[in-house]
């Protein structure tokens, strides 16, 4: 950690930087602190010998046998460090990368940094990991700014709505709209499996509702997702009991379902909270096929006219499914029974669902079905919708972009989406250093002619 730290502050003597080969070496951009897995800094810019710059990630580890004792090797996530930081030693046949020493070239004595970082850091300044279009939008008033990112939250609308109608067209509105529903619930480690479920629902779903329709959607959910443990000892516990009853059902349409079975290797189980677990993202998935006219209720919530604050109790009322007697108190298959039974749809998710998929979804139906009135009533819901929770990635776009702005006025959920779209469209069309980089002379634009539509897609 205090490695990273000396990194992330570069407080390091950066104008005699030789790597451990003695090859001279200058850090254009030292990279944006990762706080997932994977390497420690993301996107740096280095330039070793007269070479031309590199843009990659740094990993940091006290030693270069390091990466291999940790397994970096041949892992596909740490394919694009371009320089590996240690605290001591010289032998890169460990990674073969470039390597870079800091013991000797730290710009204050250790005792001093730590005490600086322990005390001081927090307030230090960070600005040259600002953006360029930092300063343009720190010189915008809150309208200004609330305008610009409204029109960048428009175009995201307008992105998922497109995808939305195009698919519709190939499977039909309602399959449509059930992968992305479980498309979102895969959160971002296991979207892809889970739309994947969604794709087979033609094959899964049964005819008729009946009381035990969940337990069999379940057992298909389970059998294919490749998830469903195949021990099981009856009558132990209420674990085994359940398991035991979804392969009793599993049993029969084994056969016939196996042919479409994902292997189970293809879910990212690592770093998933308890909650998000597939397992439990599957029960949820199950009651809502299972459930009698979801769809139409779900048409009859957009219709009503409730009051702003109404509208997320009321999604999540509708979709959390009915109490389960197993699903309430387990997040897994295998896990150990809940002291307290737990909702299988929180606010966070019943957001998430919201802003990605079901109002984009309505809005690309209002306007296939030429409905401006339902237009207008998508994008009131859609703007008005309370701020989703804070993340890493919101966190740091607004770091990169903002600075020390106060951003709160940006706090509702379309705005999040606009800051990242503003990202995608941009961020990730250049790179740490900003170059080449549009959208600073489009806020200075907005400066000087409030109201052009700054924010095309492109
Ligand atoms: S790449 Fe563009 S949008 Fe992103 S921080 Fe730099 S100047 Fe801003």
């Amino acid at each position: 950690m205090l490695l990273q730290q000396i990194w992330r502050y570069q407080r390091i003597d950066r104008e005699h930087l030789r790597t451990a080969d003695g090859v001279p070496l200058r850090i254009l951009h030292p990279g944006f602190w990762n706080h997932e897995s994977g390497p420690d800094f993301r996107d740096a810019i280095v330039q070793i010998g007269e070479l031309t710059p590199s843009a990659g990630d740094i990993e940091i580890d006290l030693h270069p046998n390091n990466w291999r004792d940790h397994r970096h090797e041949g892992n596909p996530a740490y394919r694009s460090v371009v320089l590996h930081v240690v605290w001591e030693g010289e032998t890169r046949v460990a990674s073969g990368l470039p390597i870079l020493a800091l013991n000797n070239v730290l710009d204050a004595p250790i005792s001093e940094l730590r005490q600086w970082l322990d005390v001081h850091a927090s307030n230090a300044s960070l600005a040259f990991l600002e953006g360029k279009c930092s300063a343009p939008l720190r010189g915008l008033s809150n309208a200004q700014l609330v305008d610009i990112v409204t029109q960048a939250a428009q175009v995201r609308l307008q992105s998922k709505a497109n995808h939305f109608e195009a698919r519709a067209r190939f499977v039909g509105w309602e399959q449509a709209l059930w992968e992305g529903m479980f498309g979102a619930l895969g959160y971002k480690q296991n979207s892809w499996p889970m739309r994947r479920i969604a794709e087979l629902l033609p094959e899964l779903r049964m005819n008729e509702i009946s009381p035990k329709a969940s337990l069999v959607l379940q057992a298909k959910f389970f059998g294919i997702s490749g998830l469903l443990p195949s021990q099981f000892l009856a009558g132990k516990s209420p674990t085994e009991n359940h398991v035991r009853s979804i392969w009793d059902v599993w049993w029969r349409e084994r056969d016939r379902l196996i042919p479409y079975a994902l292997p189970a290797s293809i879910w990212r189980l690592h770093g998933v909270r308890p909650a998000n677990h597939p397992h439990r993202r599957l029960a949820l998935a199950s009651q809502w096929i299972a459930t009698e006219r979801l769809l139409k209720r779900l048409e009859a919530w957009f219709m009503e006219p409730l009051a702003d604050k109404e509208w997320l109790i009321s999604l999540r009322r509708l979709l959390e499914g009915n109490p389960d007697p197993f699903w309430s108190f387990h997040h897994t298959l295998g896990s150990r029974r809940l002291i307290r039974s737990k909702p299988l749809l929180g606010r966070e998710r019943t957001t998430d669902l919201a802003i990605n998929v079901i109002l984009p979804w309505f809005w690309a139906r209002a306007n296939a079905g030429n409905s401006n009135e339902m237009k207008r009533a998508a994008e009131s819901r859609y703007f008005g919708w309370p701020g989703a929770q804070d993340n890493s990635v919101l966190r740091h776009a607004r770091n990169r972009l903002m600075g020390g702005r106060e951003t709160r006025v940006l706090d509702r959920a379309a705005l999040q989406q606009g800051i990242l779209q503003i990202v995608r469209d941009f961020c990730n069309q250049s790179n740490s250093l900003c170059e080449h980089c549009g959208f600073p002379d489009l806020v200075r634009h907005v400066e000087t002619e409030h109201g052009t539509n700054a924010c095309e897609p492109v």
